[in-house]
């Protein structure tokens, strides 16, 4: 007897359809007919069943900041990737924000977020929370307190963002400090030469704050062109040199998506050497982003949803697979097996950025984690966006066409 069966559903690149049978909120056997029965049993009905989603790079403590009025808030001028000066306006607009809002406020919108993710199907994260010499560490202080609270249902990373700068905002040092302490899973910071406009010192300083107390590092590397190519390949210099392999995630790295491809080639190798990898956000992927080149180097690569309806960008919705449809038309991967490979950027190589992979995935002895669609494959959930029939987590389902089960409503408040 298992406590669940899922009968009839379509794995990834295998034929035929499978039975997954689940105890104790493991997977237990995944077999072609499982003989056996369950107290609880669902038909996926021939449709295609997935681990979860993992959006390895969001914003929780400002999502929905920019709703509640009849036209979006802080939306007057558009984002331009590559200009430091939309960056610069963003950062001052957080700052005028954080100096009001306060740990409650920030909680709520943390919470907001996160069942936002889980009805779309995501159940493992990572959520830069700022950090200034305003913010202070309010964010990772709201952060903490939900991760606590939500801890069965979903799981993040908490990244201490430097996010006016480490360097250029000496004061946000002391806090850094303090959230490490107490318990954020990494530090953060951003363009070391544009904004902190001192690229070794920059780097050294996140590096040795990561290793004060053995954290990972993630680091937003905005910066445009040459300039940008050549501060990644700085960060995985320094990577090599501290003995940090694995441990280093560039998030955006736009500059790869403008650089012509002997330059890429040229640095294939650095990048290979010091494990470094890379997150690319849906709402920003620039055009002619190298996702294939690089993951056909092994270099791990995810896309991720970053803002959501926030004062940085509007138009972010938290969706993976909305995500994935954008994703596709920006980096024209349309085929079949372009759209797989999409795939594995918000499901597996995401595991591989958080670093999850032990116990992720639909294998003999992993978690059940997983999402039931109401299509037959990856391909056709992006371009139909499916609807999410069950989500489950632990072996427990917790959403239900599209929406959360009435037990879990009121951890959000709902
Ligand atoms: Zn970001």
């Amino acid at each position: 007897m298992f406590d669940l069966i899922i009968r009839n559903a379509y794995l990834r690149k295998q034929d035929g359809i499978y039975d997954i049978g689940i105890n104790k909120g493991k997977i237990f056997d995944i077999s072609r007919k499982i003989n056996d029965k369950g107290e609880i049993e669902i038909d996926a009905n021939y449709n295609f069943v997935s681990p979860p989603f993992v959006d390895t790079h969001t914003h929780m403590d400002k999502s929905f900041t920019a709703i509640g009025e009849r036209f979006p808030k802080y939306n007057d001028s558009s984002y331009i990737i590559d200009v430091p000066v939309s960056r610069e306006k963003n950062i001052s607009t957080g700052l005028e924000y954080f100096k009001n809002v306060t740990e409650e406020e920030i909680e709520k919108h943390i919470l907001k977020h996160i069942y936002n993710q889980i009805i779309n199907g995501t159940l493992f994260a990572r959520t830069h929370v700022d950090i200034d010499n305003i913010a202070q560490i309010k964010s990772v202080t709201a952060a903490l307190n939900v991760r606590n609270k939500v801890k069965n249902l979903f799981d993040f990373q908490i990244v201490a963002f430097a996010e006016s700068g480490l360097l250029r905002d000496k004061e946000s040092q002391k806090y850094v400090d303090m959230a490490l302490k107490l318990g954020a899973d990494l530090v953060g910071d951003l363009d070391p030469a544009t904004v902190e406009n001192n690229i070794e010192q920059s780097l050294d300083l996140i590096f040795e704050f990561a290793k004060k107390y053995d954290k990972d590092i993630d680091i937003h590397i905005m910066e445009p062109g040459t300039l940008g190519i050549y501060t990644i390949e700085r960060l995985a210099k320094k990577i090599i040199d501290n003995n940090y392999y694995d441990r280093v995630t560039c998030s955006h790295a736009w500059s790869l998506g403008n650089a012509p491809v002997e330059w890429i080639n040229n640095i294939i190798p650095i990048l290979k050497k010091s494990k470094i990898k890379f997150v690319t956000c849906y709402t920003t992927t620039p055009y002619n982003f190298p996702l294939k080149m690089l993951i056909e180097n092994e270099i791990p690569v995810a896309c991720a949803t970053d803002n959501v309806r926030d004062f940085w960008l509007i138009m972010g919705s938290g969706n993976p697979l909305q995500g994935l449809l954008i994703e596709s038309q920006r980096l024209n991967m349309t085929s079949n097996n372009e759209l797989d490979i999409l795939w594995d950027t918000f499901t597996i190589q995401g595991a591989k950025i958080l670093g999850i992979t032990d116990i992720y995935g639909i294998e003999i002895g992993k978690n059940a984690d997983l999402i039931i669609f109401d299509e037959p494959s990856p391909q056709w959930s992006i371009i139909n966006q499916a609807n999410k029939v069950y989500v489950i987590k632990n072996g427990k389902i917790i959403v239900e066409n599209n929406n959360l089960l009435n037990e879990y409503k009121s951890l959000f408040n709902i």
